[in-house]
């Protein structure tokens, strides 16, 4: 008899440097649906490795602003409790020469004028001849580059989103650790969505961008890649720069005026689940559910009279 397939494991990884704002809970409503409308499981990870921004006070919060709305989880991970996992993964990239010290600041980047995708400066390359060997990382206390490698990658998104195919133009090589010895996102998340046996990744449409190098990284560290999908986001009515709802409505606002049915109604409403904003839990969402109802575009929200808005 052919052993049983093993389930399809999701995660929701909010960063915990703030409260949950209704893009927060879109998000995790949808990777829930993806995960639950598909028998996986999902794991919750909590992104707290930015020393500065997170707080246990803000964890704790997005937790109980998920239970609240009717998500739930099969495992909860806090992703500074994975620091040996980080360095060993820069251990081995030093190993390979891929890591280098790049004592660049951020104003001799910006002189170098390259763009880059995500609206900042691209790093220019200049520190790359600075290589780090792995017996040397423990004494460097300048900030640690990947040196990418040169080449397309095939990013592929489920839902047909044209991702960057060349990190290294798209956005330069990764800072993987800070000068104050904390890794970055662009390292843990690749090193924690192996750990955590990530099968399958949904978010947001504003970390489409990160994929390809992620990819890059996962090749060079050996580790497998999951699918991924990036979906809608909220946004701000206004501004040029597209700016997230960002804390601006935190959960705790929220829920003064919606009870979580209501607030989960109106969310899959905004996302194109259902028409009107209906009263509704996550679960009475999950038999109908099919990526081919959720809105692909963006959904401008406005907060008005103590209500959201869509428009
Ligand atoms: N922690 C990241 C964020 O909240 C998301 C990580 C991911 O989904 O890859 O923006
Ligand atoms: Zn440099």
């Amino acid at each position: 008899m052919p052993a049983p397939a093993r389930p399809e494991r999701c995660r929701f990884a909010p960063t915990t440097s703030g409260p949950a704002h209704p893009g927060t809970l879109l998000a995790a409503l949808l990777c829930w649906l993806d995960a639950r409308s598909r028998g996986a499981e999902l794991i919750l990870r909590l992104e707290d490795i930015d020393p500065e921004r997170c707080t246990p006070a803000h964890a704790d919060a997005i937790c109980a602003a998920l239970e609240w709305l009717g998500i739930d989880w099969d495992e909860r991970v806090v992703q500074s409790t994975r620091a040996a996992a980080h360095t060993g993964a820069l251990r081995r990239l030093a190993a390979d020469g891929r890591l280098y010290a790049c004592t660049c600041t951020r104003a001799e980047i910006r002189r170098a004028r390259l763009p880059a995708v995500d609206g900042g400066w691209r790093y220019p390359g200049t520190c790359r001849a600075r290589g780090i060997g792995a017996d040397e990382l423990d004494d460097c206390d300048a900030a640690l580059r990947l040196r990418l490698p040169d080449g397309e990658i095939e990013a592929r998104d489920e839902s047909g989103l044209d991702l960057e195919r060349d990190p290294l133009r798209a956005l330069g090589d990764p800072l993987l650790r800070r000068r104050d010895g904390t890794v970055s996102y662009a390292l843990a998340v690749v090193v924690d969505d192996a750990i955590d046996g990530i099968t399958r990744i949904v978010r947001g449409r504003d970390l489409a961008h990160t994929t390809a190098g992620q990819i890059a990284l996962q090749r060079l560290l050996d580790l497998p890649t999951p699918a991924y999908r990036h979906h809608l986001l909220l946004l701000e009515p206004r501004g040029g720069k597209l700016a997230k709802l960002h804390g601006s409505v935190a959960w705790e606002q929220l829920r003064e005026v919606y009870g979580p049915a209501e607030l989960c109604g109106w969310l899959a409403s905004a996302a194109g689940l259902q028409r009107a904003p209906d009263p509704i839990r996550p679960a009475g969402l999950l038999s109908g559910f099919g990526w081919d109802q959720v809105r692909r575009t963006d959904a401008r929200v406005r907060w008005s009279d103590g209500r959201l808005e869509l428009g």
